[in-house]
């Protein structure tokens, strides 16, 4: 039988009779909207957040909404991101008519470097963009958050991300769609920036049975205002409104799925952190494996290798696919490049780091449920192509 690239089913085998259990008490309510299972479900996850506040939504891209709605980011307003990591990311700060201001990220980790954070808001406010490649109308933007993402799971550099906001006196937004329950400097990821966003899409570390995202934030009053975006801009009742917002609520149905999932998540990370380390023993020497820094855990939502160049990538990728092997490459274009991003103006090559990673990356399988018999083979694989 083909090795999956991510393995829901055998996941499902795991929670199938806890969640069948949940559905048949939302069954027995019928509260599919906002129900108490959803209440439930936010305790379990501020608890393992490490945070105040958690907010259920719809998606990632709604987590990454809410803050950015609530903290009235809007046109002239620049956004600090990452150019390597899902479209969703820009696009969320693209989509309120703020402009993402991209940096690039750092070679081995894949995360924004925040040295060249610096010179981009020097960039800014120098108006000089033969500082640090700007977008477009840099003139006229104002600084306002930035937007780290823990890729691929791997917690951003957060300590220097998080003194560089202080002094400039920015807001932190985490994009932990993918890093969810990864831990940083003995903390979880998700209790350091102002707030974070994640998603719960099936393929990521913690995934539902269909769409969901939340944030978490320790500002009682940032966690008011995404209350009220969640639910069309609500003020104290929900036919009263003192803002525009979303309908961005996730469903109680899922969130049965999520409070069984987020149960077993401990030990589906433990188990990722195994798989993660076998590969590493056994790639070594043959493709570089991912560097984890002193003190960082990844959640291994992707596992990716880099290979000595463009044409060892397409080859590895498709000697694997010949020995039923599926990959993923993440990410094909660097989203300053993606066309509905031209009018930012960045040019190729402005982004060095990112446009290379993009040509010799590859994501081989990853999940929880990976057998130790499965992955020699996908081992031994890759070290006969390479
Ligand atoms: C998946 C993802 C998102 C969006 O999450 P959805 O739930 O699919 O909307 C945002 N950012 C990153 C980095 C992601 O991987």
């Amino acid at each position: 039988m083909a090795i999956p690239f991510i393995d829901i089913k055998a996941q499902l085998a795991q929670v199938e009779q806890e969640i069948r259990q949940g559905f048949d008490r939302v069954f027995a309510h019928c509260q599919f909207i906002m129900g108490p299972e959803i209440k439930e479900v936010e305790e379990q996850l501020a608890a393992f957040a490490g945070a105040k506040h958690a907010l259920t939504c719809s998606s990632g891209t709604d987590a990454l909404l809410l803050p950015l709605m609530a903290m009235g980011i809007g046109p002239g307003d620049a956004v600090i991101t990452t150019p390597f990591t899902f479209f969703a990311t820009l696009e969320s700060i693209a989509l309120l008519g703020a402009t993402p201001v991209v940096v690039d990220v750092d070679p081995r980790t894949f995360n924004i470097d925040p040295d060249r954070i610096e010179l981009a808001i020097k960039a800014l406010k120098a108006k000089d963009p033969s500082i640090h490649p700007l977008p477009k109308g840099y003139e006229a933007l104002t600084l306002k958050a930035i937007m780290p993402v823990d890729l691929f799971g791997l917690p951003a550099d957060y300590d220097r991300i998080m003194a560089i906001a202080k002094r400039e006196d920015l807001q932190v937004i985490g994009d932990s769609a993918q890093g969810f329950g990864g831990v940083y400097k003995g903390r979880p990821v998700s209790s350091i920036p102002h707030v974070t966003a994640t998603s719960f899409f099936p393929a990521k570390p913690l995934g539902v049975y269909g769409d969901g995202g939340a944030v978490f934030t320790d500002d009682d009053a940032l966690a008011e205002v995404m209350r009220s975006v969640r639910v069309h801009g609500m003020g104290h009742d929900r036919y009263y409104n003192v803002r525009l917002g979303l309908n961005a609520r996730f469903d109680t149905l899922q969130a049965v799925v999520l409070k069984a999932k987020l149960r077993i998540f401990p030990a589906e990370l433990d188990a990722r952190q195994k798989v993660a380390e076998r590969y590493d023993e056994g790639l070594k020497g043959s493709v570089v494996t991912p560097l984890v820094p002193e003190g960082y855990r990844s959640s291994w939502a992707q596992y990716s290798v880099l290979t000595k160049g463009p044409k060892e990538r397409d080859a590895l990728q498709a000697a694997l696919k010949a020995a039923d092997i599926p990959t993923m490459i993440y990410y094909p274009i660097p989203c300053h490049r993606q066309p509905v991003f031209k009018d930012l103006g960045y040019a190729e090559g402005s982004m060095p780091v990112s446009e290379n990673l993009s040509k010799v990356i590859l994501s081989l399988p990853m999940h929880p449920y990976l057998t130790e018999a499965d992955q020699q083979k996908i081992i031994e694989a890759v070290r006969k192509a390479v």
